[in-house]
């Protein structure tokens, strides 16, 4: 959907026209998993799936919104009254990131607000970090704000982290705020400093949703952070991010295998996005695509966050493009997807190997999505 259409939904909702659009879009991670909560690096890539916002401000303090995705569940809170979660959980990410704002002392309107998006919603693309970035966007511009990307990024995730109750980091939001056209970004999630990496034309960038139910994935999550503390605390250092391989060898009797494996898995990962994002720059995809496959085997035997059904995923990719392209496992892991790099002329060959093995396989069916890298957060006047 176009901002225009969504525009004639807002005006037959509202009773007149928007003055304001908005997108922010959903992200896929090249590389770097759980590397984001220990100060490290990861290398994401924002994608054509959107979330728009039309939005007119209010003379009052009232927030009304609508989402096309909820259409029963309609939004209305005053900002003026304390601000709690509401009835409807979609509206609690709107709630989420207008009550960081006025926490920090933002000299908010009200908003009259019609949302709408493709990206699709618990398929590991981050569809709630997109919607975050488009409020904290829309209010950043209609407010005056002066807040930096980086910032509405940092106001996208608290809201995740103390209204939502979703300890996630800020790698999704920071993507969604601040992407370039064509570019993945490498970050730095110990000062959030970024650079832009041009991703190859020919590259085809395929995010493939396994559909696993997700269990535990929350008491799982944590155990995993716990032990990166651990590792941290018996080498002295303040996060993982400060150290190496041979350091971390030395402590090697201190730790259980398990500690040890969990931090081995996040230092070498460190160095693996660092080496991705150069051969990506330097187009060197055979390299990328090596660097890519280790980092699999690294969350498969190392972190231990796969599944059958995302190594399966996996097997079934790296077997179809024998060679000529990579496939692992992205986002947190427990289930969720994968995504695969290859060239554009074999994609097909992967998307049909996927829809013939894995669902008799695996008894679920796959969701494949054929992703372009997109720009970040867009505000403007209508
Ligand atoms: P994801 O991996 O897609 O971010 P989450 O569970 O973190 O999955 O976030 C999905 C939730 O975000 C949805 O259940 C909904 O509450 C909210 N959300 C996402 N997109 C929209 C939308 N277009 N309109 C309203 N709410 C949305
Ligand atoms: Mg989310």
């Amino acid at each position: 959907m176009a901002h225009e259409a969504l525009a004639q939904a807002f005006t037959q909702h509202f009773g007149n026209a928007p003055t304001v659009k908005v997108s922010a879009p959903g992200r896929v991670n090249l590389i770097g998993e759980h590397t984001d909560y220990n100060e490290g690096f990861v290398l994401p890539c924002a994608l054509q799936f959107k979330t728009l916002i039309v939005a007119k401000p209010r003379e009052d303090t009232i927030i009304n919104a609508f989402s096309l995705q909820y259409p029963e569940a309609i939004e209305q809170f005053d900002i003026a009254e304390p601000i709690n979660p509401g009835l409807y959980p979609w509206g609690d990410y709107l709630r989420g990131v207008v009550k960081e704002l006025m926490d920090a002392g933002a000299p908010l309107t009200g908003m009259d607000i019609a949302i709408s998006s493709d990206v699709p919603q618990g398929s590991g693309l981050s569809s709630s970090a997109a919607l975050e970035v488009a409020v904290g966007g829309l209010f950043n511009f209609s407010c005056n704000l002066g807040l930096t990307g980086a910032q509405i990024a940092r106001t996208g995730q608290l809201a995740e982290n103390n209204f939502i109750d979703c300890q996630c980091g800020i790698m999704d939001q920071l993507i969604s705020a601040e992407a370039q056209f064509h570019s993945a970004l490498l970050i730095d999630c110990m000062d959030l400093s970024t650079r832009a990496v041009a991703i190859p034309d020919d590259l085809a960038l395929l995010v493939i949703n396994s559909n696993y139910p997700r269990k535990l994935a929350d008491s799982d999550y944590n155990e995993r952070r716990l032990a990166c503390e651990q590792a941290a605390k018996v080498m002295g250092k303040s996060s993982l991010r400060h150290a190496t391989l041979d350091e971390l060898n030395a402590v090697k009797k201190e730790l259980s295998d398990t500690v040890f494996r969990r931090a081995k898995h996040v230092i070498t990962e460190n160095d693996r996005v660092l080496q991705a994002a150069n051969a990506l720059a330097q187009n060197e995809l055979d390299r990328l695509y090596a660097i890519m496959h280790e980092a699999h085997l690294s969350l498969k035997y190392d972190f231990e966050i796969t599944v059958p059904a995302t190594d399966g995923l996996v097997d079934i990719c790296m077997n179809a493009l024998a060679g000529k392209g990579a496939c692992r496992q992205t986002g947190g892991g427990f289930g969720g997807a994968v995504i695969c790099l290859c060239a554009k002329h074999d994609v097909q060959r992967v998307i049909n190997a996927v829809n013939n093995e894995y669902e008799p396989r695996f008894k679920l069916h796959p969701d494949i999505m054929l992703c372009e890298p997109h720009q970040g957060l867009c505000v403007g006047l209508f």
